[in-house]
């Protein structure tokens, strides 16, 4: 054949094609007499239909289908459909399997919250609630009084308030105290947080005007002691979070700036990013500050985040003194950057857990996962290795490996937690594609690769999440078959 009768024959083979494709309408009519579309409504099936048509058209033009029997009567065609609406009616944001390791993951949603904090947050949501009415009174009342007293209790503050999360406790500290003035920091301490989250922007956005002192890995009390002058309106600390700095450092203690403040009639505010309430060198972890420590310190004003190493729901916490906590209640800003009473209700059970450091430990998984003995990472670990090779398939191949798991969060940079991993390998299987098909089953597990193997760390992963990862493992063989 020519090459040009050969051409005109695609062309018109591909015109028979794209005649051949169904209207929406054909699509509508049909999807009336077939049960498995029952309940999914008109646009979602409107939509699925355009999408697959479309993609249907393009492969015609591309040249990529070459059946030219396939037409709506073709029930993959249709069960094309179907898939796109029925996932079109599951949620997007699901819950997924973290197999990291790394126990606060700002990309999988940080920490999980205790079963107290669950139910709070249930029964708040479901019901009418005091949440800004003084019951004792029968006025209105303030939502922070909620959890006020019961931050103080448990870190020796004077006063206490909450907001959306801490950069929004930043935001709102830095403007209420600094507007218009110089805020002094060390250059070593402007840290970005991820999500381009910097310290600095955040500063600027506040009307805060930044002065830095210092080079990156010396500051001394001197270079803060030279900036000072009659536009200082703060001094300011930040907790470096996601890196540390090693080797020949300097930086200024606490309690140094603190008694630099007050001879200079200045008040201190640290950011501590993380933050927590309970020591956890004594879980053979390292040691990260406590709040209570920077209150103890005299520090005027300091802030951290619910939802890292505290265990809770995002939020941003504010403690200080009543002077300056009473001022950042009443700026405007304080309506926007608000706490939600869903928050206000995990935070509140989150902290009550607090009480006890035992039970603290025991019921918030944050804390849980990161005090996790090995003994009991290896235990799960062996389960899921146990339970991968009763699938009785000789391509696949499980073995339990020692690699470190990462606290997150900003937190214990330089801690590596040794942790036990599950590697798994198939023959005749990518590791990338393992990766894949892990990463888009339901609920998906979320692992990383080493050496050519799919790790799948056990500190982050719960019991009963071991048969889904089996499962999700049986699909993947299944499907190469
Ligand atoms: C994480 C972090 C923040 C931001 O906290 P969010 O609760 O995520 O808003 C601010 N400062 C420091 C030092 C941090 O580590």
């Amino acid at each position: 054949m020519a090459e040009s009768d050969k051409q005109a024959g695609i062309t018109k083979t591909r015109q028979a094609l794209l005649r051949s494709l169904p209207g929406v309408d054909r699509v509508l009519e049909i999807a009336k007499t077939d049960s498995d579309f029952t309940g999914i409504p008109r646009s979602v099936l409107i939509a699925a239909a355009r999408l697959v048509i479309e993609t249907r058209r393009q492969m015609i033009l591309n040249e990529k289908l070459k059946i030219p029997e396939e037409t709506v009567t073709d029930s993959d065609f249709l069960a094309q459909i179907k898939a796109s609406a029925t996932a079109a009616m599951k949620p997007n944001l699901t819950r997924v399997i973290n197999a990291t390791g790394i126990v606060v993951h700002t990309n999988l949603g940080r920490s999980l919250l205790a079963d107290a904090a669950l139910d709070h947050i249930r029964t708040v949501a479901g019901r009418y609630s005091n949440l800004e009415f003084n019951l004792a009174e029968g006025r209105r009342g303030s939502r922070y009084t909620v959890v006020e007293d019961l931050i103080c209790e448990l870190t020796g503050a004077e006063s206490a308030m909450v907001v959306n999360n801490n950069a929004a406790a930043v935001l709102l500290s830095l403007d209420t105290i600094a507007r218009n003035k110089e805020v002094i920091v060390s250059r070593g301490e402007l840290v970005e947080i991820g999500g381009s989250f910097r310290i600095p922007d955040v500063m600027a956005k506040s009307g805060a005007i930044l002065k830095e002192v210092g080079t990156t890995n010396r500051t001394h009390l001197n270079d803060y002691q030279r900036a000072i002058s009659d536009q200082t309106g703060l001094l300011l600390k930040v907790h470096s979070s996601n890196f540390a700095l090693v080797g020949f450092t300097a930086s200024v203690s606490l309690k140094e700036m603190v008694e630099l403040g007050a001879r200079h009639g200045l008040p201190v505010m640290e950011d501590l990013g993380s933050g927590t309430l309970i020591d956890f060198s004594k879980y053979g972890l390292m040691k990260e500050p406590l709040v209570s420590e920077s209150v103890a310190a005299g520090v005027d004003i300091i802030t951290f985040s619910g939802d890292k190493l505290l265990g809770g729901p995002q939020a941003g916490i504010i403690v200080g003194t009543k002077l300056i906590v009473d001022k950042i209640k009443l700026n405007p800003l304080t309506r926007a950057l608000r706490i939600d009473k869903l928050t206000l209700a995990g935070l509140e059970s989150t902290l009550r857990l607090y009480r006890d450091e035992a039970k603290a430990i025991q019921s918030i998984p944050t804390l849980r996962m990161l005090s996790c003995s090995l003994a009991e990472i290896h235990k799960k670990a062996r389960r899921l290795k146990g339970m991968i090779l009763r699938l009785k398939d000789t391509r696949i191949d499980a073995e339990v490996a020692d690699l470190p798991s990462k606290a997150g969060g900003g937190a214990l940079p330089l801690l590596d937690l040794p942790s036990k991993c599950v590697a798994v390998r198939i023959n005749g299987i990518s590791v990338d594609a393992l990766e894949t098909h892990m990463r888009e089953h339901h609920p998906p597990v979320i692992g990383r690769i080493v050496d050519d193997k799919f790790i799948m760390d056990m500190r982050t992963v719960l019991n009963d999440e071991l048969p889904e990862i089996t499962a999700a493992l049986q699909t993947c063989l299944k499907e190469a078959q």
